[in-house]
């Protein structure tokens, strides 16, 4: 049985990192400083700044749909990366976090799957979450090491920054699991388990989209839709 802490680091971090003796010498070198490099970087940050989210979590909780929720959430948490990013590691065209467990809920799953015209499985269809040790099951939305989702990429996408010096610890090493050490952003986490409801069902991302073993996997004949058509409170 998890802690709270430990399944609140699951679904941040998403996975178990391998034990540090195993990995390579370099990797265990700046494993011993990045944690101070991060917390240097993260204090860069004005809690003015970082508060620019607050508002968009309450717009969140006082929304009256799913829809209208997970869309405020996204806008949290792309106000954090705003914020954050600019002080992280994380440049584009690094793919390392579409290679890890992305943990989304059945809400926000329902919600991608509206704007991009791809029905998600029914909870009931989900099956046992992948294992996902060493980068070899990427997200299904990863294309040519680009999201193909990008705009409606989930909450954890927008705010996994990685707080190293450099992107050393993201470099994918088969069979391998590397601690990053990303923003903490398990408050942000709470909030939507909160503002979504406790009684959401929870998966990975390759569960509601991947390829595996799922007849739930239609596109829906209506196709995209709308944000507009959403935010006037389309369930
Ligand atoms: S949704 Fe996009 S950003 Fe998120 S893991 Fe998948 S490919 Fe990467």
């Amino acid at each position: 049985m998890m802690n709270l802490q430990e399944a609140l680091d699951l679904w941040q971090y998403g996975h178990q990192p391998t034990d540090t003796s195993k990995l390579p010498t370099d990797i265990q070198a700046r494993l011993e400083t990045a944690p101070e490099h991060a917390r240097a970087a993260v204090a860069r940050v004005t809690s003015e700044d970082a508060n620019r989210a607050l508002p968009l979590l309450a717009n969140a909780a006082a929304s009256s749909t799913s829809g209208k929720r997970v869309f405020w959430l996204h806008k949290a948490a792309q106000s954090l990366a705003d914020t954050y990013g600019t002080h992280s590691a994380c440049r584009p065209g690094c793919s390392h976090c579409c290679h890890i467990p992305v943990k989304i809920t059945q809400a926000e799953a329902i919600y991608i799957g509206r704007q991009i015209g791809r029905r998600p499985r029914a909870a009931k269809h989900l099956g046992p979450p992948p294992s996902i040790v060493g980068y070899e099951s990427p997200c299904p939305f990863l294309a040519s090491d680009s999201c193909s989702i990008y705009e409606w990429r989930p909450m954890v996408c927008r705010s996994h920054l990685n707080f190293d010096q450099d992107d050393l610890l993201c470099r994918l090493l088969p069979g391998m699991s590397v601690p990053v050490p990303y923003l903490d952003t398990r408050l942000l986490v709470l909030a939507a388990i909160d503002i979504l409801g406790q009684t959401q069902p929870i998966a990975d991302i390759r569960q509601w989209f991947g390829d595996v073993g799922s007849e739930q996997h239609d596109r829906p004949s209506t196709g995209r839709t709308s944000l507009h058509k959403q935010l006037r409170g389309n369930e």
